[in-house]
Parts: structure tokens; C-alpha cells; sequence
């Protein structure tokens, strides 16, 4: 198929378009390298830069010159807590520049769309695991953004005839040989956790220690970012039928902060040091997907369910990259 990914020099657009590639798909990848990467970027893809809250005329151009025949859209900006500070920053990237996104793919006629979503959209949730029919509550712009597009996306189909698949991810982590996590300023746990062990940072907060889990700390659900990819291939075949929501993560009984500090101490061998801080705004203390939804009508599957794996993914391409100066941080 001709595909067309936004965002796709991103941490997870950037190993989307690696199992895109190697899945003998055509891709396309429309960035504006505002916090992707080029050199993240298969050689195999074509790559156009641009930006969706300019409009949509360059979009509809790359749509019909490569007869694009479906998008993954991943651009967007994704921080909890800047999304509570800045929420206009939210809404023009997240609701504004994806609606142009739509608006070129109507007048390009192309009608299929694999949404990168996010489990923020449940807010506090009421039960564990959560289900797609749970109900959507976000707790910060962030989420409430994300879901304001999902609801774009179901009138969009209503009237117009597309037909999507919203992913709703709850923890993306670890890396593919040649693409990983690298936001600057970095905020996700892992990432942190790993420029401790190498020194880079001095210690790494803990977000609060008093909720009611095992342990005291937040319980999150850590997918491997190639088990996150191989979903948006599957989720494609799904839009010759119809429209569908998936959850996705690797469920079970997730991990907390220091269940993630301790694995990554014993894949690096190195003492990663902590200080203990206050909670984050937004942050519930427990999110486990259920992903049976996707298992049962995909057949998706991930193949790194162990945080072990993970995190050695992870570290592996920590070590490597910073060794590696051709890479920018933006
Ligand atoms: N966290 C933490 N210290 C940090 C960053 C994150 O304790 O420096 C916690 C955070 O409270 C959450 C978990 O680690 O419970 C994962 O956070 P991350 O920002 O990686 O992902 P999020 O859950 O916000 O998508």
C-alpha cells in the first residue's frame, strides 16, 4: 500500500515507518522536524518537510502525487504537563493542524486513517484494565485533545465515508536497532532513567510515593515501541471493513517507578540514583490496558511483553546513540 506518515521522524512515526518498510509498504513521511529527526528516517521513504498548521496545500499535493491511499497520522505534541501550562500549543497542533490533515485527505480523496491516540483520554479511570467502552474522561488538554479529534474522526466518517482506526497507546518505550526516545527536554521515565545511569543527569524523581499501589509509586504499562508499530500495520487492513478503537499496551499487572528503576539497575549494571518528589499534576496512579480487543479481531500480539526487554532495547540504543554525535537534539 502507499502510505503517508505524519510525524514520522518521531520516536514512534520513525520505527512505524521501519515495519512499514519492511512490510514491502510504499511510505511517505511528512514531518516538520520541529522534535523528529531525519537521520531517524529509513533511506527507503520519501521524506517531505512540512508542517500541518500551515494548511493543507503541500499535503494535498504529496497525497496525489503519490497516490497515497492511506495516512498514519502521528504528528502531534504529547507532554501532560505542557499541555496543562500551554493548552493553546495543545489545540492548534492536536485539534487545528489535524483537521487540515482531514481536510487535504478529503480533497485528495484519500479515506483511510490509522489516529495515534493515547490512554489519556480515560483520565482517572474507574476500573483495571480498561476497556475501549470505558468511559473518556481526560484529566489534562493533552488527553482532551486527542480525544477532540477521535470525535472529529467519527463525524468525519459519518459524513464524508472515512473510515479510521484510533490507537489509543498507553506507555511507548524501549527502541528499534536504529531509532529511540530522544525528546529534548526529555520528561518519560525511561529515557530519565538510563541518562542517570550513565551520569548525565544527577538522580531521577520519583513522582510521588504514597499512592495506593504495591509499592507506593505509579503503575504504568510499558509496550515495546516495535509492538506499538506492528499494530498500526494491522490496524490498516481493518479500514477495507470499518472503522475500529483499540487499546494498546501489554496489560498484566504493568510496572511501577521502582520496578522500572530496579530492572533498569540490573540490565545496565549501574546504580541509578533517586530522589524522592512530589506527585505530578494529572498523573493517576494506575493505567493497564486491556489490549484483548486488538489480540481477538487483529490477532496482534506483542512480542516484548517483559520490561526486561525493554529496557535493554533501550539501553542499547542509549549506548550507541551517545557515542553517535550525528544525531541532533532539537
Ligand atoms: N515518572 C517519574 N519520574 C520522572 C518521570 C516519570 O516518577 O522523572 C513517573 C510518572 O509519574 C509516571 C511514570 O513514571 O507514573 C511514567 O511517566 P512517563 O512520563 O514516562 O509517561 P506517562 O505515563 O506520563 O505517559
Amino acid at each position: 500500500m502507499k502510505i503517508l506518515v505524519t510525524g514520522g521522524a518521531g520516536y514512534i512515526g520513525s520505527v512505524v515507518v521501519e515495519e512499514l518498510i519492511k512490510s514491502n509498504h510504499s511510505v511517505t513521511v511528512f514531518d516538520n522536524l520541529e522534535k523528529g529527526h531525519l537521520e531517524s528516517v529509513s533511506e527507503r521513504a520519501e521524506f517531505v518537510e512540512g508542517d500541518l498548521r500551515k494548511g493543507g496545500e503541500l499535503l494535498i499535493e504529496t497525497l496525489r502525487r503519490n497516490e497515497i491511499e492511506a495516512v498514519i497520522h502521528l504528528a502531534a505534541y504529547s507532554l501532560v504537563g505542557e499541555s496543562g501550562e500551554n493548552p493553546a500549543k495543545y489545540y492548534q497542533n492536536n485539534v487545528v493542524a489535524g483537521l487540515n490533515l482531514l481536510d487535504a485527505m478529503r480533497e485528495a480523496e484519500v479515506k483511510k486513517l490509522v489516529f495515534s491516540s493515547t490512554a489519556a483520554v480515560y483520565g482517572e479511570p474507574e476500573k483495571q484494565p480498561i476497556t475501549e467502552s470505558d468511559r473518556v474522561s481526560p484529566t489534562n488538554p493533552y488527553g482532551e485533545t486527542k480525544l477532540a479529534f477521535e470525535s472529529a474522526l467519527r463525524w468525519y466518517e459519518t459524513a464524508y465515508g472515512l473510515r479510521y482506526a484510533s490507537l489509543r497507546y498507553f506507555n511507548a518505550a524501549g527502541a528499534s536497532a536504529n531509532c529511540g526516545e530522544l525528546h529534548e527536554p526529555e520528561t518519560h521515565l525511561i529515557p530519565l532513567v538510563l541518562q542517570a545511569a550513565l551520569g548525565k543527569i544527577p538522580h531521577v524523581s520519583v513522582f510521588g510515593e504514597d499512592y495506593k499501589t504495591r509499592d507506593g509509586t505509579c503503575v504504568r504499562d510499558y509496550i515495546h515501541v516495535i509492538d506499538l508499530a506492528r499494530a498500526h500495520i494491522l490496524a490498516l487492513d481493518i479500514l477495507d471493513e470499518r472503522s475500529a478503537i483499540y487499546n494498546l499496551g501489554c496489560g498484566g499487572a504493568g510496572y511501577t517507578v521502582r520496578e522500572v528503576i530496579e530492572t533498569a539497575e540490573n540490565v545496565t549494571g549501574l546504580k541509578i540514583p533517586t530522589k524522592i518528589g512530589e506527585r505530578r499534576a494529572g498523573d493517576p496512579a494506575v493505567l493497564i490496558a486491556s489490549s484483548d480487543k486488538i489480540k481477538s479481531e487483529l490477532g496482534w500480539q506483542p512480542e516484548f511483553q517483559d520490561l526486561r526487554l525493554i529496557i535493554e532495547s533501550a539501553w542499547k540504543w542509549t549506548k550507541k546513540y551517545t557515542t553517535k554525535a550525528k544525531i541532533q537534539t532539537k
